[in-house]
């Protein structure tokens, strides 16, 4: 099995005692020297739980002197927070008795029907998502859940699970929770390799194992912010199909394209072979954790088994807020908006890292979503520098988070999703004096 990554060392940064605290409430595991007197009666599969290395760094980060360039905080400056207000007192008196019961396991009818609308939106028609009908939606708690549901329902300890190098940290977090070992696949600036994903499947069938899943996010990637050439997604989806392995396509970003460009779900091209997941975490709200999957039949059902038994049903008053705000708001704009904000943004980071990042460096120029991915010259160790970068007020989330086997220490994610344009182009600034010191040694 691919060896766990280390649990990150949050004590080594500038004042992260909090920050250490936040990693031990999402799951860092007691070896026994912690003095946890538990510690000898958790399950095996805890040993992969370790806190997430951005979770660990929030609360360094969300210091008011330091930049924050390290956690993916969708900026909620746009929302129309007074009608909102109005919208879910109006929800309570008048369907409280409804919002504020137990629901349905698979979600709300009335926001399933609406998801077809909010993926018409993306797709340019429901047609062009693959098909859609409401029965095939599962309302989760963020896609997270959904992330966490489908590992549960596909891997058991030791089955493969292919993602691509690097991949979403939350996505890493559910492989290694329930055991999976996690199988690289190489990126370009065009998202995925399918060469590389075709020679990843046969060294697994010379092998004699089959990998369970492709977990992968083919628009505005976390954390390299590159798409999948439209080109490329039949090779991948037909690649998948001939080896046996589901895809499970994760698309929370989809939306926030620049320029409104969209590309051709890999779920329109192989419906029955395809989850796709979606959330309204960065085109509306993170906080109220809803997210959704869409899923052939028989993995609908088994979704809806899982959610029972992990939560009996998503929250309906959360699922109805989001409702009255698709039914009451003009969400289209709301999301053209969103994209003019994070596409200023990005332009500020694009410019400043030309402007003040040393020679040797190399990073993505993302089209949409909220990151870049940045390279290092040999010899500088992003997670080793990532104290003496806090010490300077900058704050970044090295690469050595987003692999499964700890590697990618030569590349940081930079986000530019919630920082003002001027607080970003100071950030950078900073970053290049941190990255020069280091290069001078
Ligand atoms: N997938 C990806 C690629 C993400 O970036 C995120 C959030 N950062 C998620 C899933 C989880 O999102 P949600 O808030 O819907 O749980």
């Amino acid at each position: 099995m691919t060896p766990t990554p280390p649990v990150p060392r949050p004590d080594a940064l500038p004042g992260a005692g909090a920050a250490a605290a936040a990693g031990a409430a999402v799951g860092t595991v007691s070896t026994g020297s912690t003095g946890d007197p538990h510690s000898d009666r958790y399950a095996a599969r805890t040993a992969g739980m370790t806190a997430s290395e951005i979770r660990a760094l929030f609360a360094v980060a969300s210091r008011p002197e330091v930049v924050s360039l390290a956690g993916g905080m969708p900026n909620l400056a746009a929302l129309p927070l007074d009608s909102l207000a109005r919208e879910v007192g109006g929800l309570i008196a008048a369907e409280g008795q409804s919002a504020l019961q137990y629901g349905s396991a698979q979600g709300v009818p009335v926001l399933r029907e609406q998801i077809g609308e909010v993926m018409a939106f993306e797709a340019g028609s429901t047609s062009a998502t693959g098909g859609f009908a409401p029965d095939d939606v599962v309302v989760t708690v963020g896609s997270q859940s959904a992330l966490d549901m489908l590992t549960r329902l596909f891997v058991d300890p030791g089955d493969v699970v292919l993602a691509e190098s690097p991949s979403y940290v939350g996505a890493l977090g559910s492989f290694a929770a329930y055991q999976a070992e996690v199988r690289h696949v190489a990126m370009d600036d065009d998202g995925l390799v399918p060469a590389a994903l075709e020679e990843a499947l046969q060294r697994l069938a010379a092998e004699g194992r089959r990998a369970k899943f492709l977990y992968t996010v083919p628009n505005f990637h976390n954390p390299v912010g590159v798409s999948l050439a439209a080109e490329r997604r039949p090779e991948i989806v037909e690649t998948c199909r001939r080896h046996g392995v589901l895809i499970v396509e994760d698309n929370p970003y989809g939306l926030l394209g620049f320029d409104g460009q969209t590309y051709p779900s890999l779920r329109s091209l192989d419906p029955d072979n395809v989850v796709y997941l979606g959330s309204f975490s960065k085109i509306f709200a993170s906080g109220l954790r809803v997210g959704w999957a869409l899923a052939p039949h028989g993995i609908k059902d088994k979704l809806v088994l899982a959610a029972e038994s992990a939560t009996l049903c998503p929250p309906a008053f959360t699922q109805l807020v989001v409702s009255r705000y698709l039914a009451t708001h003009d969400w289209r704009s709301l999301v053209k908006s969103f994209r003019e904000m994070y596409r200023e943004r990005c332009d500020a980071m694009l410019g400043a890292l030309e402007v003040h990042l040393p020679e040797g460096c190399r990073w993505t120029r993302p089209r949409g979503g909220f990151f870049v991915w940045a390279t290092v010259p040999e010899g500088v160790d992003t997670r080793a520098m990532l104290p003496r970068a806090i010490t300077a007020r900058v704050a970044y989330a090295s690469g050595t988070g987003f692999h499964a086997d700890g590697s990618g220490a030569r590349h940081m994610r930079l986000s530019f999703c919630y920082p003002p344009p001027e607080r970003i182009t100071e950030g950078v600034r900073r970053l290049a004096g941190v990255l020069e010191g280091e290069l001078e040694v």
